[in-house]
């Protein structure tokens, strides 16, 4: 699904991806820990033509040359979808109607279809009941389903999340992980920034630790915790306990 090959990014003199060397296949649920400004929002960003790389290969679902000027990231972003910490909903559209967008503007439905999609998504993420609700008559959590369900609308074959739970209070964080594990368990391929280590630990098939750039540690998520593989990472989840 995605092949980074030794890639680098950087801003100005800034390095801020050293030698990335990865390669995801589908299915396989990525969570990436590190410490802030180690590079984790900009390998996200990468992966969906957000940002453009510096040097070495991005290749996506083995037809994506992200190095390729010429490559449509309107495609790409149809194949990978992306949630972030602040849910980015249209303030003035009701939760149906920014779900039904995602369907009608990748994938060219009509309204009604994009609507019916809209209702079987909000439905899939526990809020049925919300449609008609604008952004801020829904909890933090709502909202945030919301946009995993309009990231859903578009069809997506791998979905990337940034902190998905970082700006929502610790109670709200528990219904969206709900929403991502189940996501999960049906086969989902995703990659999830986060420091929520219970989800890295019981859904994640694979733990990846960044430091400064590079990918640092790469491995079973339960090992590496039982194990911790260097004293950075120890040090990393101290902190973040
Ligand atoms: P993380 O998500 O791990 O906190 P980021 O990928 O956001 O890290 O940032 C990595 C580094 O890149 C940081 O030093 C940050 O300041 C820098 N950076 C990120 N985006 C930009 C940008 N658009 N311009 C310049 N520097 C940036
Ligand atoms: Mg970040």
């Amino acid at each position: 699904m995605v092949r980074f090959q030794h890639v680098d990014k950087n801003f100005g003199e800034v390095k801020v991806l050293k030698d990335i060397e990865l390669t995801i296949d589908q299915g396989e649920v990525v969570v990436i820990v590190g410490p802030s400004g180690s590079g984790k929002s900009t390998l996200l960003r990468c992966i969906n033509g957000l940002e453009t790389i510096s040097a070495g290969r991005l290749i996506i679902e083995n037809q994506f040359d992200m190095s390729d000027p010429k490559t449509d990231l309107r495609k790409v972003r149809v194949e990978a979808g992306m949630v972030f910490q602040q849910f980015n909903l249209f303030p003035h559209m009701t939760a149906r109607e920014n779900v039904a967008f995602g369907a009608r503007r990748a994938r060219g439905k009509a309204k009604d279809e994009a609507l019916a999609t809209a209702d079987e998504l909000l439905a899939r993420v526990g809020l049925a009941d919300r449609g008609g609700h604008y952004p801020d008559e829904l909890s933090g959590g709502q909202q945030q389903r919301v946009a995993i369900a309009r990231a859903l609308a578009v069809g997506p074959k791998l979905m990337l999340f940034d902190e998905p739970t970082s700006a929502l209070d610790p109670e709200l964080r528990g219904e969206v992980l709900g929403v991502m594990r189940a996501l999960a368990l049906e086969g989902m391929t995703m990659i999830v920034v986060t420091h929520e280590m219970a989800f890295a630990n019981s859904v994640g098939t694979r733990l990846i630790f960044m430091d400064d750039g590079r990918i640092a540690h790469d491995g079973d998520p339960a090992e590496m915790f039982a194990n911790p593989p260097s004293d950075r990472f120890r040090d990393f989840m101290k902190d973040v306990a």
